[in-house]
């Protein structure tokens, strides 16, 4: 399991390494109740920003959830974006409008290569 960008829609990151990342997903249930749209076949979803601080804080201390609670609480909009950095995956079976949102945020200001 690699590395997990949590990435906003102006670009700004906050990366967790592989070790980080799953530790984080296992303290806070995967995620779940923050995710808005998600990859079935990777990590990378879309998460409601102010459920993720919500988790985040009810979640057993994470070593980088307090930087992650700034992160989401400073959100330009009501969603982040987080990034499977070293999925192979197309995303081929996310179908739904949060795919498109995602593919916008992400793949043109993070640096990341566009995965139609
Ligand atoms: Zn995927």
């Amino acid at each position: 399991m690699g590395a997990l960008a949590f990435v906003d829609y102006h670009g700004e990151q906050v990366v967790l390494d592989g070790p980080e990342a799953v530790s984080l997903l296992a303290s806070a249930g995967g995620l779940e109740a923050a995710t808005v749209s998600a990859c079935r076949d990777c990590r990378s979803r879309v998460l409601a920003a102010v459920a993720l601080v919500d988790l985040l804080e009810l979640a057993p201390v994470h070593p980088r959830a307090g930087e992650l609670v700034e992160f989401a609480d400073d959100a330009p909009t009501l969603h982040l974006y987080l990034v499977d950095a070293e999925a192979r995956c197309r995303h081929r079976r996310w179908r739904d409008p949060g795919r498109e949102e995602w593919l916008d945020a992400v793949a043109p200001r993070a640096g990341l290569p566009r995965r139609p």
